[in-house]
């Protein structure tokens, strides 16, 4: 017997894995399968993916979660797609083969570049015109470097062979086996070629990196007939699709002006909605498209910490302090309070507000009282402190007060972590009962485009709570120690 219900199936491309969820239509997760993939570090600072293997493990997944579901193509009433962002792809669109792996938002091979073309002044451009720091984060300069780096560049450009695109436009390709070669506005808006205001790559800085258009996606809201897939059965429609940070600010329901989510996965990312208007920051934050749907457009702040879980990540592989990292909730609780231990987590460089790519780890105030248990605290100390910056730029970039933030991503499952950000920001820190947000948002798209949903205030009444954490320490006693971690990384930002 199969299943009669109808889900919606969401494709979460993430950093380290990939993850097929299937959401009912009350927006609850029915079941989710996932797998990590290789992870590639041919030179110091270098990070690469197989983007073949990633589209083959969301292949697979898909068709393991249906079977394992019992469930047909005709069950799923459409594909959301949510992916790790600037992750850059290249491929022979004849083959379907990528000409070099895909470059990964957190490699840093084109750091000299970025620093020539800032000696130029020319980041106050790039900023203007894309609303983003000139970074290697970003995929323009990884575009660049495979283009003056791979030889059969210029024998597939020739042919007009060569196609770009970022995870979700590389997934759709194949989905769709060639027929759409699009991304949205959000993905557009994170390669530092696209004009968020005009909505339209710049042919200016196409032609400041030497990108030919050709290869480039055209680029669409967010909830959209991205085409379908045959792939599976029958036919299944493709109705959404938003970058990672972006979609958990739509599962969220960040959707007024002011309202702020920050998410705890392998990095941090605190968006801010900042409506309508395309206002630059003066405090190097990032001014990003958070969606449009239904030809409505907002924008967002964002502050991107690069590293986060992956500190946790650290030191469980590295380090080997624990064996799992939900152990550090318990051993945070155990760490010697008059320790004064500060870490400062730049372990592939430092991003907003410092964007120093070449910035690396610190320990401030090693003891020989120093433990284990310490170095765990002062790791999720970190985080509440760069998020703390964060909120400070925010602040006053939009000249009005955060007062509480919605939280999701692996990480907030650590209530010693919950506890600290609210102690160190004295603010109200919510996490809702799905901290899947990233994958949710993406569901609400493809809900979107096939009309179960009408618009985003719909998807306010989905939203629930789980835990409000609010501060349990005196402002006085946060502020001065907020005063120290601010000289410490600067003492790091400046070193390096
Ligand atoms: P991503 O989507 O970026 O892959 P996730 O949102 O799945 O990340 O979060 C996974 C990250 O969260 C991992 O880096 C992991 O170390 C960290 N993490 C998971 N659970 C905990 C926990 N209880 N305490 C601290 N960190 C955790």
């Amino acid at each position: 017997m199969f299943n009669m219900s109808k889900f919606f199936l969401v494709i979460d491309q993430g950093t380290t894995s990939s993850r097929i969820v299937l959401y009912d239509q009350k927006f609850e997760i029915f079941d989710f399968v996932q797998k990590e993939f290789e992870q590639y570090f041919p030179n110091e600072g270098w990070v690469e993916h197989n983007a073949t293997e990633i589209w083959n493990d969301v292949k697979n997944l898909i068709s393991k979660i249906l079977k394992k579901n019992k469930l047909i193509a005709k069950n799923i009433i459409s594909i959301g797609i949510t992916n790790q962002r600037e992750t850059t792809v290249l491929w022979n669109k004849k083959t379907g083969k990528p000409i070099y792996r895909a470059i990964v938002w957190q490699d840093r091979r084109t750091a000299n570049l970025c620093e020539k073309l800032k000696r130029k002044g020319i980041d106050k451009k790039i900023q203007k015109i894309t609303g983003l720091e000139l970074d290697p984060y970003f995929s323009a300069t990884k575009i660049k470097w495979i283009i003056d780096n791979v030889k059969e560049v210029n024998k597939n450009l020739k042919n007009n062979n060569l196609l770009f695109g970022t995870i979700d436009t590389w997934l759709l390709w194949n989905l769709t086996k060639g027929k759409s070669h699009l991304t949205d506005i959000s993905n557009a808006s994170r390669t530092m070629i696209f004009d968020s205001q005009k909505e339209k790559w710049s042919d200016e800085i196409l032609k400041l990196f030497k990108i030919p258009k050709k290869i480039l996606p055209s680029v669409v809201e967010n909830a959209y007939d991205f085409g379908s897939t045959k792939l599976f059965g029958d036919t299944i429609p493709i109705g959404g699709m938003a970058g990672d940070q972006q979609s958990a600010s739509i599962g969220q329901a960040c959707f007024k002006k002011g309202q702020s989510k920050s998410t705890y996965g392998t990095g941090c990312f605190l968006l801010m909605n900042i409506g309508e208007k395309f206002k630059l920051s003066k405090n190097r934050l990032l001014t990003t498209v958070a969606f449009k749907i239904n030809g409505k457009k907002m924008f967002c702040y964002e502050g991107s910490i690069f590293v986060a879980g992956s500190a946790i990540q650290w030191l469980r592989d590295n380090l080997k302090f624990i064996k799992d990292s939900s152990e550090t909730d318990k051993l945070y609780k155990k760490a010697n309070k008059d320790e004064n231990l500060f870490f400062v987590p730049a372990l592939t460089g430092l991003g907003a507000p410092y964007w120093n790519p070449n910035a690396r780890g610190t320990f401030f105030g090693i003891t020989r009282n120093t433990s284990k248990e310490n170095i765990i605290k002062a790791t999720l100390d970190s985080l509440s402190y760069q998020t703390y910056e964060l909120i400070e730029c925010m602040e006053k970039d939009s000249k009005t007060k955060i007062s509480e933030i919605r939280v999701d991503g692996g990480m907030v499952k650590n209530n010693s972590f919950l506890q600290s950000l609210a102690n160190v920001s004295q603010i109200k820190i919510i996490r809702p009962s799905n901290i899947e947000t990233t994958s949710l948002g993406a569901a609400y798209l493809a809900a979107i485009q096939s009309g179960y949903l009408k618009n985003t205030s719909q998807i306010n009444k989905f939203w629930k709570k789980d835990k409000i954490v609010k501060a349990n320490i005196r402002k006085s006693i946060s502020t001065s120690s907020i005063i120290k971690w601010k000289s410490i990384i600067n003492v790091v930002n400046n070193f390096y």
